[in-house]
């Protein structure tokens, strides 16, 4: 919005009699040729709603009559046409450092799995279709054996999300009955996403054994009573309790759960499929080794470690997973083919594990050398300070990123990045906001993160150096 003050000083004042009439403004040549290219619709509604705000302006004697030009008047309707038809939803560079950052889209999708989107989607598929006996089929099974395949399940079902599937498993093993947690795994994921609500909401009664720190065998044994649906464990993703700690394993607690003839039930959060120690990672959980360890149903993300859409991903024994397909919150649960696409294609890329670390784009960057990153940092370094001399100054330094969405919080990722620091002592802050605001405000907005009175951006998550050194000249611009 133009600044009020500013049409005292530059020109006089509009009323609203000197505002074109809709029919005017729409018969003018340039916005004539705008509603010949995107419509009436569009071009008359946004024209009625600039001359609305030009009105009220006008009221206030806060409008000029500079901004009434005809020439004024149709940068304007053009500007807020573009405007509306722009998408929302942007593309923007993570140099945050977090790998799969949930506020920024978790896990990106591998090329397989957009081929996969872009072969299927604009046609007919077989979705719920069986091509063999030209009946009615089962979406699950289009994944099912794949998932059986990488985790040794004997069957498994996906919904819309993990947090879903752990509604789901809950509602439908343990509904009406009491569920055991550990007070030690009763976790919040964020949002509204905390075990005791859930447990709630999935009609099961929590019963909470051990202490916030130390939890053993009997406390899960001396729980169960004939109202014990199941046994829960959570894995605790997003926090770690250390010190004077004791937890039961899945392996301690599966044979608790079916000498009394109960399910074990664990939620594993993120849940990779492939060891990621064999990279010097963190290693995370694996699905398999639950179920080896004797689990009876295992829950995981799509869209955190495994790399793929937003899913939830429920594997195990045939009688538990038959009991949650068929329960009827599963149909509002179901995943659509989009997703459902997606990952079929991301799987299928585990059945070439020599290949993950370049086939899947989230595990590329986990992976990306150390070297190549500080390689990055040095050369866009010098560009970055030419473009920010001379109110910020800007190195090059180590960094520690992390996995991110709940894995493994207490480990983090050796990385490398600039660090930008405003030159003048007073409002630092000020500085560092606006110099975010700026990186935001790119055509292909960055994200970086202020601390200790510095702005950091990560490169680990920096494909192509050229997508940031590109907009350089709009940063210095937009400083100037
Ligand atoms: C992330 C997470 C969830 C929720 O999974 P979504 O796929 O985000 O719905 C549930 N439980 C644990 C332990 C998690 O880490």
């Amino acid at each position: 919005m133009a600044a009020p003050r500013e049409s005292v000083v530059h020109g006089s004042k509009a009323a609203p009699k000197d505002l074109p009439s809709i029919d005017k403004l729409l018969r003018r040549p340039a916005v004539a040729a705008l509603v010949d290219e995107q419509g009436h619709t569009l071009v008359a509604g946004e024209a009625r709603a600039l001359l609305d705000g030009l009105r009220l302006r006008a009221l206030a004697q806060a409008l000029s009559l500079d901004e009434l030009t005809p020439d004024a008047l149709d940068a304007q309707l053009e500007q807020r046409v573009s405007y509306r038809l722009q998408g929302r939803m942007r593309a923007v560079l993570n140099l945050t450092g977090t790998v799969i950052h949930t506020n920024l889209g978790r896990a990106l999708l591998a090329d397989a799995a957009l081929q996969q989107l872009l072969a299927l989607m604009s046609g007919p598929n077989n979705l719920e279709y069986d091509l063999e006996s030209g009946g009615r089929g089962d979406r699950d099974s289009l994944v099912e054996g794949l998932l059986c395949d990488l985790t040794g399940a004997e069957a498994a079902t996906v919904v819309n999300n993990n947090a879903a599937a752990v509604l789901l498993a809950i509602a439908a093993l343990g509904g009406g009955r009491e569920v055991i947690v550990s007070r030690g795994e009763l976790v919040e994921i964020g949002g509204a996403f905390r075990m005791p609500d859930v447990m709630a909401s999935a009609g099961a009664t929590l019963v909470e054994v051990g202490t916030t720190n130390r939890t053993h065998a009997r406390d899960y044994a001396g729980a169960i009573t004939p109202q014990t649906a199941m046994l829960m464990k959570v894995h605790t993703s997003n926090y770690q309790v250390q010190g004077f700690t004791a937890a039961v394993s899945e392996a301690e607690l599966a044979p608790i759960a079916h000498a009394a003839g109960l399910p074990l039930v664990t939620d594993l959060g993120s849940g990779a499929l492939v060891d990621l120690s064999q990279w010097g990672l963190p290693r995370e959980p694996m699905p398999q080794e639950m179920l080896a360890a004797g689990c009876d149903v295992v829950t995981f993300s799509g869209d955190k470690l495994l790399g793929g859409p937003q899913a939830g991903l429920i594997v195990g024994k045939r009688e538990y997973i038959a009991r949650i397909r068929k329960f009827p919150m599963k149909r509002a649960l179901r995943m659509s083919k989009l997703p459902l696409a997606a990952l079929e294609a991301t799987l299928r890329l585990y059945l070439r594990p020599e290949r993950l670390t370049q086939d899947l784009p989230t595990l590329r960057l986990l992976t990306r050398p150390l070297a190549e990153i500080e390689a990055q940092a040095e050369a866009l370094a010098p560009l970055l300070a030419a473009a920010l001399a001379p109110h910020y100054t800007v190195r090059v330094s180590a960094m520690l990123g992390q996995i991110g969405s709940g894995s493994l919080p207490i480990e983090r990722l050796p990385s490398a990045g600039l660090a930008i620091a405003p030159v003048a002592a007073k409002g630092q802050g000020r500085a560092l906001e606006r110099l975010s605001a700026a990186l935001r405000a790119l055509p292909l907005p960055v994200i970086g993160r202020i601390a200790e009175d510095q702005l950091w951006l990560d490169l680990r998550c920096l494909d192509d150096a050229a997508q940031f050194s590109l907009q350089l000249p709009l940063l210095q611009e937009a400083l100037a």
